[in-house]
């Protein structure tokens, strides 16, 4: 569905809505200047000697780090970016306590920028970097500022606090994500093409009243009883 009617129907359901939750994906940052996966000028379409997903893998963490770190700073730390009216949107809505939480598989910090507070980083953020060998914490600029690969005082490899492929998800906030889900009456996904596991099999604990999807294209995912509105995140949810 598209237009004026979807969003109507949209504003109906948020209207009866006491506590929803936001799934969401790279693409509600496109409109911040970010770039995501699988858009036409996402990330696979850009010419890179490996595919983004080989890049921010563990292996190539470990036997390519220098590699890893050109790639990351050029297109993963994205400091400057500002939220979109997506974001906005959202964390208005929780602070009016109508939704209870974002779980995104974004790693920009951008909900916590535009105000959002009980967000589920499922795959991390770029904020947080600590060295591999001792632990200590390090602050985003200092990856950004320098060159090659971070070294922590004590000599470790500093990393990134995301949840690189072949790498688990922290449980913690698995748990917190999927009892989230559970409870909500409506389920807001957007953004996502929903072809990333475990992330993508979230929404399947959904058990509320109301899923509604927002996205450029349609999702992998068969989702059913949905009300699907093929458009730009930010501009729509503006548009409540
Ligand atoms: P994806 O690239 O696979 O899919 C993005 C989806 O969003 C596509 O279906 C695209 O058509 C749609 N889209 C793009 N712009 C949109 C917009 N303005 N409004 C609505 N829909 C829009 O992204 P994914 O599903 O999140 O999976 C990719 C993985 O990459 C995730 O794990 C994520 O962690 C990571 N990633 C994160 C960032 C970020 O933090 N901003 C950026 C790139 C990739």
């Amino acid at each position: 569905m598209q237009g004026e009617e979807a969003v109507f129907n949209f504003k109906k359901i948020m209207e009866r809505t006491r506590r929803a939750v936001f799934f969401g994906g790279a693409g509600v940052s496109t409109e911040s200047g970010i770039s995501d996966f699988r858009s036409e000028d996402g990330l696979y379409r850009q010419k890179y000697k490996y595919p983004p997903e080989r890049i921010l893998s563990h292996t190539f963490f470990t036997e390519h780090t220098e590699e890893f770190y050109a790639f990351y700073r050029d297109k993963m730390l994205c400091l400057a970016a500002q939220p979109n009216a997506a974001h906005k949107k959202l964390a208005q809505w929780e602070a009016e306590g109508k939704l209870f939480a974002v779980v995104t598989q974004n790693i920009d910090g951008l909900h916590q920028k535009a105000g959002s507070k009980n967000v589920f980083e499922l795959h991390g953020s770029i904020w947080r970097n600590y060295c591999v060998r001792c632990g200590m914490p390090y602050p985003v600029q200092r990856i950004a500022a320098g060159s090659g690969v971070p070294r922590c005082a004590c000599g470790g490899v500093v990393k990134p606090d995301v949840v690189l492929y072949e790498e688990p998800l922290d449980q913690s906030v698995l748990n917190g994500a999927v009892q989230a889900i559970r409870a909500a009456d409506t389920l807001i996904v957007g953004g996502t093409s929903l072809n990333v596991y475990p992330a993508a099999g979230l929404i399947d604990f959904f058990q509320g009243d109301n899923l509604v999807v927002v996205n450029l294209g349609a999702p992998a995912k068969d989702m059913r009883g949905t009300l699907f509105i093929d458009g730009k995140i930010g501009q729509v949810l503006s548009r409540l």
